[in-house]
């Protein structure tokens, strides 16, 4: 307890340490404008004479290449000086724009940063129940300022949803946007007035993603319009307004289609800003660690739950890999886990390292036929395929388990937990393999009948050794009373 004290003490100096060095109030505002005034500067030196290729790049890349050549000369005919001139100042003014975007997504992404540290750390304190209550309204205290500095960088991305709102009568806009590994994530749900983020406590039910404009009329009107930019779609976002009497819905959904790709490209280039930032990836083998795991299947459970498609997990853990460290040591170790997740990672659509040797696999959508044959063939490519170690030729493997979600079942814990029995059993059977948990489920329930069988056995004999022992007393002590009196 006292070494606990301890730490919390430590953490909250730390804490009020770095609120010191950088209070939220007056003078940051004064210095992002100060830092806003010296990009300004820049760009002004900069553009002296022309326009810089850095410049241009920067636009390509944050705005796309058909702003650009709708730009370029080519579409304009040659270009006197004025019209050249015209050109410079436009290009100047994109570029600023270009380097807030960069400049804000940065103190964003540390703010965000922040919050995540800060948010985990007050979580961790009031799970283990050893800060005081003062503690934890410090902490609040700083949540409240870093949540203020990202709604204060996020004003020019609300302004613009909200024009969009505007422009086109609607009264509401939720934004769905696939995450890095390609599944779907709710992001935003707008009013227009109110912005609300990351609504992943909120749980609402993700919808699947669409591919085509789509019209639901209930009482009002709402669009599923997909966000494509640069012909690839980034996620989907659905528009909804009130159906009045003489409502031209033909009408609005042109219209909606026709500025979607300004709104897509808006979301993009902020999409750093809407998507908070978290720590997903597991340094040594870059693959998603477990964090993302537990989140991807917390979303997925309940999308599995109301609809038609099969979820499938696989746990898959290296076999004999002490020995590996043992004989070559923790680095060349670590090499064979580095490779071992580049296979995996290639070989399956959705894979994570779930913590030291042991990786774990999702299969959203596919048969079982097909979830075990990837599964297989993972297996396959690690046992046939050689690492380098000392100049020589060595060959590893792995076991794996795979359980199919139930629509019974409680929690992810319920699977994950049949998958690792499954684990077991690859394991007990001689390594090297896969096995489906549904296959040997009778043998686990026999094993563990069995076993249930053995404690309660144990337990009598330890009764009775227990009444032996009592009667052993006894007689000691009636053996002793006849001594005295004798
Ligand atoms: P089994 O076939 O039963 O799985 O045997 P095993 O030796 O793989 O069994 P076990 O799970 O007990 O051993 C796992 C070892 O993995 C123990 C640990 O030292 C090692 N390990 C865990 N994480 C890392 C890591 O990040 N790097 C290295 N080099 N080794 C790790
Ligand atoms: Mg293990
Ligand atoms: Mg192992």
């Amino acid at each position: 307890m006292k070494k606990a004290r301890k730490i919390v003490n430590d953490i909250f100096q730390e804490i009020e340490k770095r609120a010191n060095d950088r209070p939220f109030d007056d003078s940051l505002l004064q210095e992002l404008n100060d830092k806003r005034r010296a990009i300004e500067d820049r760009i002004t030196l900069d553009f002296s004479r022309s326009v810089p290729a850095a410049s241009i790049a920067k636009i390509r890349e944050t705005l796309g290449s058909e702003l650009l050549d709708c730009l370029e000369q080519g579409k304009l005919g040659v270009l006197g000086k004025k019209a050249k001139d015209r050109l410079v100042r436009v290009y100047k003014k994109l570029a600023t724009l270009v380097e807030f975007h960069r400049f804000y997504t940065k103190e964003v992404q540390t703010a965000e940063l922040r919050i995540a540290c800060l948010e985990h750390i007050k979580n961790e304190l009031v799970e283990s129940q050893v800060a005081h209550v003062h503690e934890l309204e410090l902490l609040d205290e700083r949540l409240v300022e870093h949540h203020l500095l990202v709604r204060m960088v996020l004003a020019p991305f609300e302004d613009a949803v909200k024009q969009f709102l505007r422009f086109l009568d609607a009264k509401q806009i939720e934004v769905f946007l696939f995450d890095d590994d390609k599944f779907l994530a709710a992001e935003l749900k707008t009013d227009g007035e109110t912005f609300r983020y990351d609504m992943e406590e909120e749980h609402p039910p993700l919808p699947e993603a669409v591919s085509e404009v789509t019209l639901q009329e209930v009482q009002e009107t709402s669009l599923d319009v997909p966000l494509v930019v640069e012909g690839e779609q980034i996620g989907h976002y659905r528009i909804t307004r009130q159906s009045t009497d003489g409502f031209d819905k033909d009408g609005w959904k042109k219209t909606v289609e026709s500025v979607t790709p300004v709104l897509a490209r808006i979301i993009e280039a902020n999409r750093n800003r809407v998507q908070a930032r978290k720590v997903y990836i597991d340094d040594l083998t870059r693959l998603y660690n477990k964090r993302k795991l537990n989140e991807q299947m917390g979303k997925l459970f309940k999308q599995f739950k109301r609809g038609e498609k099969k979820l499938f997990i696989v746990m898959m853990d290296i076999d004999h890999f002490k020995v590996l460290n043992d004989t070559y040591g923790h680095p060349v170790g670590d090499r064979v886990l580095q490779q071992t997740a580049a296979l995996i990672k290639n070989a399956i659509p959705h894979a994570y390292r779930y913590g030291g040797e042991e990786f774990a696999g999702i299969f959203y959508g596919y048969t079982k036929e097909h979830t075990l044959e990837l599964i297989e063939n993972v297996r396959r490519t690690i046992e046939t395929t050689p690492y380098a170690i000392n100049k020589q030729e060595y060959h590893i493997t792995i076991s794996a388990g795979v359980a199919e979600f139930e629509t019974s079942m409680n929690s992810v814990m319920d699977a994950i937990d049949r998958a690792d029995q499954a684990l077991y059993a690859s394991k007990e059977d001689g390594r090297n393999r896969c096995t489906f948990y549904d296959d040997v489920k009778h043998r686990l329930t026999a094993d563990a009948a069995k076993l249930r069988q053995e404690i309660l056995r144990l337990k009598e004999q330890m009764k009775r050794m227990a009444d032996l022992e009592e009667q052993n007393k006894k007689l000691t002590r009636e053996l002793k009373q006849k001594k005295q009196r004798k």
